[in-house]
């Protein structure tokens, strides 16, 4: 592996779970393109916390679509790179360690509400995310120092209630959100133990030592809680750059269930590379073994 003249370092950050479709093959390309344009590094990392729903044939099915795409990686789960291991099933360490610092700094607590609590506590879904807020049912709790381990409960971040939290995106702009009304005390780690992915995707990009992130808008207010993450930690965070997304013909987000605007499917119709993300500004260049 060569590494690159430039500081930058971009990600692209897919989950195992479905066939990449339209909407994350734009954002991915203009991942793509801030990464050659700065002349930086792109690194790929595979997102299959979630055992449950990855599938390795979908992260094979990923990497040939995203070639296919004339996306070029420097680092990632196939070529390797000094950051690594780039799967996050195999960065469970990182992740405990995250837990620890965070439950040991007084931002965590465990929670024991059922999904049945959550659903009766839930007013209307708040908004983009569709997240409801969790009423701070266990915020009270005195317990946290006696688990060594965090499976068993829920453990939620304690957001700082009437708080504004803001970043200036690169894509659009101002964005404010208020803790504790647009978003809840979230989870960072699930009953199954299983890491989230607010901690796991902060984590990985402080690690991997990502610049900037480039990924789809339904995730801005996700940000917003993320950058408590990081001010929790005592990391620096990356900038952002939230592309628009792309909807079907009914005004939905596109999600992996439209597999008729999967890249695979309009492959398979014969739709080209440039039909599908746009021209390639300069030709795809490989520094990555596999070329
Ligand atoms: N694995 C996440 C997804 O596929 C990536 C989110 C992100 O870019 O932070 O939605």
């Amino acid at each position: 592996m060569t590494t690159s003249g430039g500081n930058y370092r971009g990600r692209l950050a897919p989950s195992p779970t479905g066939l990449l479709h339209l909407g994350h093959a734009r954002t991915f390309s203009i991942a793509a393109e801030r990464v050659l344009e700065h002349q930086g590094t792109l690194v790929l990392r595979n997102e299959d916390l979630d055992p449950e729903r990855s599938r390795t044939e979908f992260l094979a099915a990923m990497i040939e679509d995203l070639r296919w795409l004339g996306l070029r990686w420097q680092e990632g789960p196939d070529c390797g790179g000094p950051y690594g291991p780039y799967a996050q099933s195999q960065r469970r360490e990182h992740y405990l360690a995250a837990w620890r610092k965070l439950r040991d700094g007084g931002f965590l607590y465990p929670c024991t509400c059922s999904r049945k609590d959550l659903e009766e506590a839930a007013s209307a879904p708040n908004g983009f995310d569709d997240e409801p807020l969790y009423p701070g049912r266990c915020r009270k709790r005195s317990d946290q120092a006696r688990w060594t381990e965090p499976a068993g409960v829920n453990w939620r971040f304690q957001v700082p209630n009437g708080e504004m939290v803001g970043f200036l995106d690169r894509h659009l702009g101002a964005q404010q959100f208020l803790a504790g009304r647009d978003f809840g005390d979230f989870v960072v780690w699930r009953r199954d133990d299983v890491p989230a992915y607010q901690l796991a995707v902060v984590v990985d990009d402080a690690a991997m030592r990502i610049t900037e992130v480039v990924r789809g808008a339904d995730l801005v207010k996700s940000t917003a809680r993320q950058l408590l993450l990081y001010r929790a930690c005592g990391w620096a965070p990356p900038a952002f750059y939230h592309t628009d997304l792309v909807r079907d013909e009914a005004g939905v987000r596109l999600a992996k269930r439209h597999d008729a605007l999967s890249v695979r499917s309009l492959r398979e119709r014969g739709w080209t590379r440039e039909q599908v993300i746009g021209p390639a500004s300069r030709p795809p260049e490989s520094r990555c073994h596999h070329g």
